[in-house]
């Protein structure tokens, strides 16, 4: 059932009201039959104009800078208290906009209200740094917000990744101008709502729905946008940070992934098995940090790759709502013919298919966007199926013979966002998590996360970290002041 009254067009937030944008009209669809979840209209170029002014009219004005840490922290942690409030509803919703199944989406607004709490807490208790008289002058170093940030994310995981940027770059005291994905706009109209409740004042979080390359590229070209936090692809990653470089613009990039589950040969096979297909499967593979590369000792390989295979096979694909389901749809029916073209790309390159490789049958499938669960095997890692992000439920497996060889095929690849590791022996896993490049990486476990654990990638995965209590410095500019004695 869905939530939503679609005979309304939603309002945006622009330059401190709720009012429909004046641009084209753009729908949410929901994954799994196509049905529309919501309607709203774009923001026109003067809508584009008018919020980034406003907004930085309320930095000034609004007293948001000004508040005291303890104040701020106040609001954000009410933020949080009301996400978990109505936890529910908003889990629902986020499953609508993106189709993740009922039980991850519940996990993305926990995640959200956590990272609210934290950057509260980050804020409340942040120092500076104060040198004592060095001869006749001290020295002190503080950090000031920066005015307007933007903040850019994609469509797979909304409400945490828009919470990730918000909540830091609120903390540190900006205004803060939010442009969620085309097709999954409704979180981030939720959470710009809830900040308002929670006593945010109005027009210091703004909300521009609509395309990318419109109203995405005219935020990061705006004079009074003084830095971007982008979540995306890595080749939209790299057009805002040429762009960002002219303005000589500090940016952040979350970029695209292609990360390597390596699978040794004492590793807890029960636990292994479940983890890599967690790991991929999970978020239908829709996931920047999706172990979509596997890597079996070959000894084990084909007993391993049996087990992962039968499981992978009976993974239970269908309805988002479905409390007992582990896969739901793709984000899009183009997005599924894009996934579905890699598995020909693979098969042309000379993969083998173990499982999977087309869409499930039957009738509830007939309206979504449905992939089986795929795991494609027979191809060396330099085949383009291994190094470029297919960002859907498509594993590729290799095997391995000895350890300067899995850590040189998990570092080849332009990518650096995460890798895993299952080992007993954590004199291995040490030496192995110290050798593999990458921005996180799992031990014996995957896909965890913690608000006070920084996030990023190296390479072509991104630049900058979120998360952590550093994350809100990455939205302030630092001074130095030296007092004379
Ligand atoms: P995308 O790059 O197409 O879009 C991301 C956001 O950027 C959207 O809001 C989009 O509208 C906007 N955008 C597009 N063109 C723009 C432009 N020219 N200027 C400014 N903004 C623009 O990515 P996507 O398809 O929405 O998301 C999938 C990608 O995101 C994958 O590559 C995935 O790995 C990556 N991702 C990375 C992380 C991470 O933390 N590293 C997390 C989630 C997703």
């Amino acid at each position: 059932m869905l939530l939503t009254d679609t005979d309304q067009l939603l309002p945006l937030f622009i330059a401190g009201e709720r009012r429909l944008g004046r641009g084209d009209e753009t729908a949410s669809l929901y994954p799994a039959t196509g049905e529309v979840v919501a309607r709203l209209r774009a923001p026109s170029a003067e809508d584009v104009e008018g919020a980034i002014v406003a907004a930085d009219h309320a930095f000034r004005t609004s007293g948001w800078a000004q508040r005291k840490p303890h104040e701020r922290a106040a609001v954000l942690h009410r933020v949080a208290a009301l996400i978990r409030e109505r936890a529910e509803p908003l889990a629902q919703r986020q499953r609508q906009d993106n189709g993740k199944p009922i039980n991850e989406t519940r996990n993305l607004v926990a995640s959200a209200a956590g990272t609210f709490q934290f950057f509260a807490a980050a804020c409340e208790t942040m120092e500076e740094a104060i040198t004592p008289a060095r001869g006749d002058y001290l020295t002190m170093s503080v950090h000031e917000p920066m005015g307007v940030v933007a903040a850019i994310t994609p469509w797979n995981s909304p409400i945490a990744s828009e919470a990730q940027k918000l909540a830091p770059a609120l903390a540190a005291g900006n205004a803060v101008v939010v442009k969620p994905a085309e097709v999954t706009p409704l979180m981030a109209l939720e959470l710009a709502a809830i900040c308002e409740e929670a006593g945010v004042p109005k027009g210091v979080v703004s909300v521009l729905c609509g395309r990318g390359s419109v109203i995405g590229d005219a935020i990061t070209r705006h004079p009074l946008v003084k830095r971007v936090s982008f979540t995306g692809g890595t080749g939209t990653g790299k057009h805002i940070a040429r762009i960002a470089a002219d303005k000589m613009m500090p940016v952040s990039l979350e970029l695209g992934g292609k990360s390597a589950t390596m699978v040794l040969e004492d590793a807890d096979l029960d636990h292994a098995v479940n983890g890599v297909l967690f790991g991929i499967f999970s978020s239908s593979g829709e996931s920047c940090i999706a172990g979509s590369r596997l890597f079996v000792a070959r000894k084990l390989y084909d007993a391993f790759l049996d087990r992962l295979a039968q499981r992978a096979a009976a993974l239970r694909v269908g309805d988002p709502a479905d409390e007992r389901t582990q896969m739901g749809p793709l984000i899009t029916p183009k997005h599924r013919d894009t996934v579905e073209g890699y598995v020909h790309l693979g098969l042309s390159e000379g993969a083998r298919l173990r499982t999977g490789g087309r869409r499930p049958e039957g009738r509830v499938y007939e309206r979504g966007n449905y992939y089986l669960p795929t795991i494609l095997e027979g191809v060396k890692n330099s085949a383009q199926v291994c190094q470029q992000e297919i960002f859907g439920p498509v594993l590729v497996a290799m095997p391995f013979d000895d350890e300067d060889d899995l850590v040189a095929q998990a570092n080849d690849s332009v990518y650096a966002l995460a890798a895993g590791i299952w080992t007993r022996d954590y004199k291995k896993a040490w030496r192995l998590a110290r050798a593999v490049q990458a921005g996180t990486v799992w031990i014996n476990t995957y896909k965890q996360f913690s608000a006070s654990t920084p996030f990023g990638g190296w390479r072509d995965s991104g630049l900058g970290r979120e998360k952590g209590r550093l994350g809100i410095q990455q939205y302030m500019e630092q001074k130095s002041l030296y007092w004379g004695l």
